[in-house]
């Protein structure tokens, strides 16, 4: 392992690839599934997303967690569930477990690019362990980083953990993610570097307001990255 000054942790789902996406694909299935059950899909989306938020403190984020959240509501609103609804929650949740890995533009390109820089790369990513694990093999991105380190969920004792591992002090540190909540604040909250990647989609319950706004620089492409990192070594630990 390389010993490095810098610390970049990169947050993986919908930062890296797509995730969010299939998320709302998921949804989708799923309420076209429930009108099918004859329930109006507007109320089952509202359960939805109440129950979603509800969940998170409980079981934390996940492919899977989701998936046993939608087949609650589903014994709940229909407890004599035929088995043909049981058959199509399968199939929605085979395609939410091994939805393609679908990178980013410019992602392989920039985290080539930023091989060359003294800093150590961790994807830094939330959710289970085999999930994650699986998604990392397949996006070919092992040779790029340095390290995958998966949390249950990402909050500012997670990351505090990961600064005391990596041994390196927060402002030595550069957070880049699209959640507001899981990425951002926590980095704002130790004192690290936030680097936010603004994307149209971004799960509900990940979205929040930055703690401190002035501080967070944001970017529009993955693209970019690669370019403020090299300023930030050369100008000691600022963007200018
Ligand atoms: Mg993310």
């Amino acid at each position: 392992m390389k010993t490095n000054d810098y610390l970049l942790l990169l947050d993986a789902d919908d930062t890296l690839w797509e995730s969010a996406l299939f998320f709302e694909r998921t949804e989708h299935d799923f309420l076209n599934l429930m009108t099918a059950l004859g329930l109006a899909a507007e109320k089952v989306r509202r359960i939805v997303h109440r129950k979603d938020v509800e969940r998170l403190s409980v079981t934390g984020y996940g492919a899977r967690p989701y998936m046993d959240t939608l087949r609650l509501i589903m014994l709940d609103l229909v407890p004599e569930t035929p088995s043909w609804a049981m058959t199509a929650m399968d199939d929605i949740q085979k395609n939410l477990l091994y939805h393609p890995v679908i990178l980013f533009p410019g992602v392989i390109g920039t985290l080539a690019d930023m091989k060359k820089l003294p800093v150590k790369t961790i994807v830094y990513t939330m959710g289970e362990k085999d999930h994650q694990t699986d998604k990392f093999e397949r996006s070919g991105l092992s040779s790029y980083v340095d390290e995958l380190r998966i949390v249950p969920v990402k909050n500012v004792n997670a990351l505090r953990d990961v600064l005391v591992y990596a041994d390196v002090e927060p402002r030595n540190c550069i957070i880049v993610g699209n959640s507001p909540r899981s990425d951002i604040n926590p980095a704002l909250s130790v004192g690290a570097i936030a680097v936010h990647v603004a994307r149209d989609r971004t799960w509900a319950a990940e979205r929040e307001d930055f703690i401190d706004p002035g501080s967070v620089v944001t970017i529009e492409s993955f693209n970019e990255l690669s370019g403020i990192l090299e300023r930030f070594l050369k100008n000691k630990n600022t963007f200018n």
